[in-house]
């Protein structure tokens, strides 16, 4: 396991990086924009069909902040400040869709499924559900 060890420290650094808050928030943002993409591909995989879960927003809206922050208060460059200075927006809007959308979905009455509110049918049992009021 010397041989790991050797690797993973070199020179009193980890993967060859000098680790400080600063290259923690960057490589944490890093991962959790990155990490999305993970997500997006197993929910479409899952599904069947191309599907971005909300999840996938509140990682792209964490790691590009996280990002931002990292570009704007440490590396000062504004190259990358430009890159994320408004993608939240975006981000932001999906979830607020998303949310309304949600809070939107009926019951059905006659097995407890909840769907979409366009729906005119229960997907589960076939029941009529109520017109949407918007
Ligand atoms: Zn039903």
């Amino acid at each position: 396991m010397d041989w790991l060890h050797s690797l993973l420290f070199h020179d009193g650094q980890f993967l060859g990086i000098q680790w400080h808050v600063w290259k923690v928030v960057g490589w944490l943002g890093n991962v959790v924009f990155t990490s999305r993409f993970l997500v997006q591909w197993h929910a479409t995989e899952k599904s069947k069909k191309v599907v971005v879960p909300a999840l996938f927003w509140w990682l792209s809206l964490t790691g590009s902040l996280l990002l931002l922050a990292y570009a704007g208060l440490y590396q000062r460059d504004s190259v990358f400040v430009a890159a994320y200075a408004f993608s939240w927006i975006p981000y932001l809007r999906n979830l607020l869709i998303h949310h309304r959308n949600e809070r939107a979905r009926k019951e059905c009455t006659a097995c407890g499924h909840t769907t979409e509110a366009a729906a005119r049918f229960c997907p589960q049992c076939g029941a009529s559900l109520p017109a949407s009021h918007p």
